[in-house]
C-alpha cells in the first residue's frame, strides 16, 4: 500500500516536467539519480556523515544545477533512520495498530503533543534517541503500558528501584 502510494506521487511529480531552472532560467529541469551522494545531517545535537545511494534529485541538462526535492529529502531521513537503527514511521504505525491506540490516545500515554507523533508518523521528523527508547519501552512492555495511562500520574512507578533488583 505505501509502494502504491509512493508510485503515485512519482507519477504526479514526473507529469509537472521539465521545469524551469532557477540557474540559468531554461526550461531543462528532470528528474535525475545521484549514484552516490555525500550528506551530512544533524540528529539529537551531533552530526552524522551519511552516503545515499541512488538518490532521486531533479536536474537541469542545461547548466548542470541539481534540485533536491521532497522525495530526495525523504531518502536522507530514511537514510539517517536507518544509519541510526530508530524506529521507522512504519514499526511505530503498526504497533499502535496491533495495540489499538489511536495517535491522539497514544501521545497522550507517552505525554508528547499529538502533532509530534504525526510527524514522526509521516516521516517529516526523527525521534530523538530518547524517545525512540521511551516508545520501544512501551511497546514492549505491557508493565509500562500499565503505568502510562496517559491519566493520574503513578506517582510509586520509578520512583524508588527495588533492593536487590538486577541491574539488567
Ligand atoms: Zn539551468
Amino acid at each position: 500500500m505505501i509502494s502504491d502510494h509512493n508510485s503515485t506521487k512519482a507519477v504526479e511529480r514526473r507529469k509537472a516536467y521539465p521545469i524551469r531552472c532557477v540557474e540559468c532560467g531554461k526550461k531543462e529541469v528532470r528528474p535525475a539519480v545521484l549514484r552516490q551522494h555525500h550528506v551530512q545531517r544533524n540528529h539529537d545535537g551531533r552530526l552524522y556523515d551519511l552516503v545515499v545511494n541512488d538518490l532521486p534529485v531533479t536536474r537541469c541538462k542545461a547548466c548542470g544545477e541539481v534540485y533536491f526535492t521532497e522525495e530526495s529529502d525523504e531518502r536522507i531521513v530514511a537514510a539517517l533512520r536507518d544509519h541510526l537503527a530508530l524506529l521507522t514511521p512504519a514499526q511505530i504505525r503498526a504497533n499502535l495498530e496491533t495495540l489499538g491506540l489511536s495517535q491522539k490516545e497514544a501521545a497522550g500515554r507517552l505525554g508528547i503533543a499529538p502533532e509530534t507523533l504525526s510527524r514522526w508518523l509521516c516521516g517529516a521528523v526523527i525521534q530523538s534517541r530518547a524517545m525512540d527508547n521511551l516508545l520501544r519501552a512501551f511497546f514492549a512492555c505491557p508493565q509500562v503500558r500499565e503505568k502510562l495511562t496517559g491519566a493520574e500520574i503513578d506517582r510509586a512507578f520509578g520512583e524508588k528501584v527495588e533492593m536487590g533488583t538486577s541491574r539488567i
